[in-house]
């Protein structure tokens, strides 16, 4: 199981040790999945975190806010068992942040869904032209009576071909740039909405570029007022980019925990390997790594759950750090693996596909850079 000397730090109380106790129990008996078939396994994830209740946390009730610390731990220790485990738990988190924080009464009632995982949601933010430039969004939404039409294409969109609603993001022209942008709630059988391609990835999971042909949605399908859009996406990501962070760790942690056994059952030289001080180095580096990452991504959730409007800062260092760290601890776990590191299927082959697009997703490692430097900056 690995170190869990973490849980007793001061961010956490005794529900989150319950919770991190829970989970456990639940992934040594239903995880890993096979993800042969890849909309199945993530169908079928969804549904089972549903049914034992672990959903429940990816949205808030009305006048209460998300646990990030909660989201933290689990997506921690999904990560940790199954990558795919932690990507269907997550979406329905980002999928529906914008209506779990911003949501009129109508648009909250899918939070009935999706937290039983009895629906699927997806973030619709990036288009072909607009990745970590947010701002140049294409997409129109123009008002026709009391509907609004939506034309444009969306990419690299999560849960794309499986998802049951997405929240899109559009051009509403309030002002120029990020000011003109709002969000809407949009069912994936509404008509004009198609997947236009499916998206393969080094470690899949359902990925999709949809097109938006004359979509009409009624009024009551925006989330927040009109040119709130940026101010949304950004506050949703405020909320989700430390659980990046927090799947980031367990992908470490695991790498560690692979390599720790490794280093015990492998014999080189007439002594166990982890007896040849170089590795002893690498060890170190990754045990020094693992926690270090760990204090920044529950620094970054303890400061939002006590209460910190926005934790920009905060949150962009954890998500930075763990997944580069992360990145790295991987990378060492699979050197000290020998052959058995790249053979497919091993365990730490698949931490080194899944750990990759973390560090390009939620915003890249040189735009968290970006953003740390200019709240420190910011603050002098
Ligand atoms: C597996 C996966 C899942 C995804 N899921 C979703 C989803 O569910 N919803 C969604 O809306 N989007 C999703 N995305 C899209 C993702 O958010 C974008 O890929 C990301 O924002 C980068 O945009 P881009 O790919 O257009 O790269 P670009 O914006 O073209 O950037 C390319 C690179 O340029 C560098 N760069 C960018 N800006 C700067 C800067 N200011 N300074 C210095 N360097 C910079 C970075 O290294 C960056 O990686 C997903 C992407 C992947 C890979």
């Amino acid at each position: 199981m690995g170190d869990r000397s973490f849980l007793n730090w001061p961010f956490f109380e005794d529900r989150h040790r319950q919770l991190a106790d829970r989970l456990e129990n639940w992934c040594e008996a239903n995880l890993p999945v096979d993800h042969g078939e890849v909309d199945n396994a993530c169908r079928g994830l969804v549904a089972d975190l549903g049914a034992s209740g672990f959903l429940e946390y990816t949205a808030a009730d009305k006048d209460e806010t998300l646990d990030v610390r909660s989201l933290c731990l689990i997506r921690e220790t999904l990560a940790r068992h199954d990558g795919l485990a932690d990507f269907a738990f997550a979406m329905q988190g980002l999928g529906m942040g914008a209506v779990s924080l911003f949501g009129s009464g109508g648009q909250r009632r899918w939070l009935q869904k999706t937290r039983t995982g009895q629906a699927i949601p997806a973030f619709a933010l990036t288009e072909p032209e607009s990745g970590s430039d947010v701002a140049n969004i294409a997409m129109s939404a123009v008002r026709d009576g009391s509907d609004y039409i939506l034309n444009g294409e969306k990419t690299w969109i999560s849960n794309g071909g499986i998802a049951d609603l997405y929240v899109v993001f559009a051009r509403s022209g309030e002002a120029p740039g990020a000011k003109g942008l709002s969000a809407y709630l949009v069912p994936a059988a509404t008509p004009g909405l198609e997947i236009a391609e499916r998206l393969h990835v080094i470690a899949p999971h359902p990925l999709a570029r949809l097109t938006f042909n004359n979509v009409r949605i009624p009024e009551s399908a925006r989330i927040g007022n009109p040119g709130d859009g940026f101010r949304i996406a950004m506050a949703v990501l405020d909320v989700f980019r430390s659980t990046v962070g927090a799947a980031a760790l367990g992908f470490a942690r695991r790498a560690l925990d692979e390599t720790l056994k490794r280093g015990a059952s492998r014999r080189l030289f007439g002594a166990p390997l982890h007896d040849l001080q170089m590795v002893q180095g690498h060890i170190a580096d990754m045990a020094l790594q693992v926690d270090a990452a760990a204090l920044l991504v529950y620094r970054a959730a303890w400061s939002k759950d006590m209460g910190a409007r926005r934790i920009t800062r905060e949150a962009a260092m954890a998500k930075l750090y763990a997944t580069e760290s992360a990145q790295r601890v991987i990378d060492a776990a699979v050197q000290i693996h020998g052959g058995d590191g790249v053979r497919k299927g091993s365990v730490v082959e698949r931490l080194y596909r899944e750990i990759r697009a973390l560090r390009i997703y939620e915003g890249a490692s040189d735009v968290q850079k970006i953003v740390i430097a200019r709240t420190q900056i910011g603050s002098t």
